[in-house]
């Protein structure tokens, strides 16, 4: 028992460039020795999806289009997966969205449309793909999101999001509840600030970057490769004990 995935298959999805903290869990995950499928939100990112993918070098490699806007997208995608490889081990859902203006100023603003299409990418999304994914982890299997602190604490400019990430962060539990009988195990990582495409969009991103270096315990940003060493963990059986939890890796800013 340990930190290899020799054998084993995980479904990484929410890669769009080399920045994707979905890249940072990809790149653990395989030198760990695990088979990976990709999935992207459009064909916009497929191109670029389909070359960091090529890049492995690794046997076996599946990229499929997966919009979790979709019920049918969402089970058309683990059909795929299900004929072609049969069993997987696990999940990293790294996906996230929220319409840039209701990422700055007041969350008193924001819109119902607003409110629930970052409910339904962000949050929602875990759960419907749990659902189809449930059937193809016949040998047991975790599931690892990504979270923020902003659903635990009032974040200034996260907003929306920050409402998004507190029912992420419920789901996470009540999926760890039902999924555990079927020894799938569900947790979340709360990633310090990472500057992605995704958070580009976050207001005054940098000025949050700036206090992590400035007051985190570990007085340095959050990276990628930290994220993705700390999902190998939760993939692996070395955490066969833990589910419906949340592991903070933000340099331990979380604690100020
Ligand atoms: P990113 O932009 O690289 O990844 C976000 C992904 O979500 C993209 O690949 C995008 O295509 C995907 N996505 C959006 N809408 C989708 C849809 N309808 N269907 C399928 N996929 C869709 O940014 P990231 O920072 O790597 O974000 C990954 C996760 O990490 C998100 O949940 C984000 O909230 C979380 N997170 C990020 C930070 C940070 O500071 N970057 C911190 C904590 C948590």
């Amino acid at each position: 028992m340990g930190l290899s995935l020799d054998g084993k298959t995980y479904v990484v999805m929410g890669v769009a460039n080399k920045r994707s903290i979905a890249w940072g869990i990809a790149r653990s995950l395989h030198n760990a020795g695990a088979r990976l499928i990709f999935t992207y939100a459009g064909e916009r990112l497929e191109s670029s999806v389909r070359e960091l993918a090529n890049s492995l070098e690794a046997e076996g490699t599946l990229v499929l289009p997966c919009d979790v806007t979709s019920d049918e997208a969402i089970a058309t995608c683990f059909t795929e997966i299900k004929e072609a490889v049969g069993t997987i081990h696990g999940i990293a859902h790294c996906i996230a969205f929220a319409k840039t203006d209701e990422l700055k100023g007041e969350f008193v603003n924001t819109s119902r449309d607003g409110f629930l299409l970052a409910q339904n990418i962000s949050s929602f999304s875990l759960t419907a793909v749990a659902k189809e994914a449930r059937g193809l982890m016949a040998e047991g299997g975790s599931i690892v999101t990504l979270t923020y602190l902003g659903g635990e604490r009032a974040i200034p400019n996260y907003n929306v999001m920050g409402v998004a990430k507190a029912s992420l962060d419920a789901s996470v539990r009540y999926l760890a509840a039902d999924l555990g009988k079927d020894r799938i195990r569900v947790n979340s990582i709360s990633a310090g600030p990472i500057r992605t495409l995704s958070a580009k969009a976050i207001g005054e991103f940098n000025s949050i970057l700036n206090e992590i270096e400035e007051r985190a315990p570990l007085r340095r940003t959050t990276t990628p490769e930290e994220v993705g060493d700390t999902a190998l963990f939760l993939f692996s059986d070395l955490s066969r004990g833990i589910t419906g939890e949340n592991i903070h890796v933000d340099s331990g800013y979380h604690i100020l």
